[in-house]
């Protein structure tokens, strides 16, 4: 399943699966198969946009997450998602609670996706790596639950689309990208491999390692404004990305560019960054080595904890 992935003749708004055959959409005879989001997987009593009843949608986004917490139907019902999961983040229990909630119901259904189609593997874009991050136990619960037993001791591998096309908007915005717009480093943290490699366009020696890379990613947040993802080129087979964005450092422009490769699980295992023209570098260089004391602190705190 892959929030939000294919460009479909489906005449509502809501785009919410595709099943990818031999690489290949199976968008069905009219152009819009697979809206898995349909499915009636959810409360009968609730009347989704599409004019069915009971579907999957309406329990696994903003919209459940407002219904679970009684209050009124988000008029963003992603931005309402992301709020939510950050008021549960900062330990609000009702908030964690409509997560976990939303999180059993997008796991279920996701099972019963599995189990109808045998796929090799399930990509999660959209909110879907969020909410799973946010409810693991949850979740991880549910898919089991809800697969058939003779699955459950190799259940396939759930993974995080790490980008899909910056030109599909609506429900598909990338969780990497969702991450760094939110400003979410705990999520963007999350995206990184335990042995990924940061190689910085101002140092000439690589950093090893999540603690170091999630400390600088930090830090490059901290001292970029207006930083904006405007380009996205990505190699057929999903593992290199390359994503344009552009930026000011204490007044400079920069333009600049992550290369991004995955390992066999869909995270980052290594993460170089260019940028350009000079003068941006130099104000990026100068930024960042006012950041290198808190960067290096936060790093060794983390390698500590194990964890970042
Ligand atoms: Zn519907």
């Amino acid at each position: 399943m892959d929030s939000g992935c294919a460009r479909s003749r489906s005449p509502w708004p809501v785009r919410s699966g595709v099943l990818v055959v031999g690489g290949v959409p199976a968008v069905g005879a009219g152009g819009a198969g697979g809206e898995y989001g349909h499915l009636p997987f959810g409360d009968r009593s609730v009347l989704c946009l599409c004019g069915a009843r009971g579907c999957w949608d309406n329990e696994v986004d903003g919209r459940a997450l407002a219904r679970h917490l009684g209050t009124p139907p988000p008029e963003d019902p992603r931005a309402f998602a992301y709020e939510v999961l950050q008021r549960a983040a900062a330990g609000e229990a009702e908030a964690a609670a409509a997560v976990r909630e939303v999180a059993r119901a997008l796991a279920s259904g996701i099972a019963g996706l599995v189990n109808a189609h045998d796929p090799s593997v399930v990509t999660l874009g959209g909110l879907a790596p969020l909410i799973r991050a946010a409810a693991e136990e949850d979740f991880d619960a549910a898919y089991l639950d809800g697969l058939m037993s003779f699955r459950r001791a190799d259940p396939i591998p759930l993974r995080t689309a790490i980008f899909k096309k910056l030109s599909t908007r609506g429900d598909g915005v990338h969780p990497f990208r969702a991450a760094v717009e939110a400003r979410d480093l705990d999520a963007v943290a999350d995206l990184l491999a335990e042995d990924v490699v940061f190689t910085s366009p101002v140092a000439f020696k690589p950093y090893p390692g999540k603690p170091i890379t999630a400390a600088i990613l930090r830090g490059v947040l901290r001292v970029f404004e207006d930083f904006t993802y405007v380009r996205e080129i990505a190699d057929p087979g999903g593992r290199d990305h390359a994503v344009v964005f552009t930026a000011t450092v204490n007044g400079k422009l920069v333009n600049g560019c992550d290369f991004l490769h995955l390992d066999e699980d869909g995270k980052i295992d290594d993460f170089m960054v260019m940028v350009r023209p000079l003068s941006g570098a130099h104000a990026l260089a100068e930024a960042m080595n006012a950041q290198f004391d808190r960067i290096t602190r936060e790093a060794t705190e983390a390698a500590a904890h194990g964890a970042t």
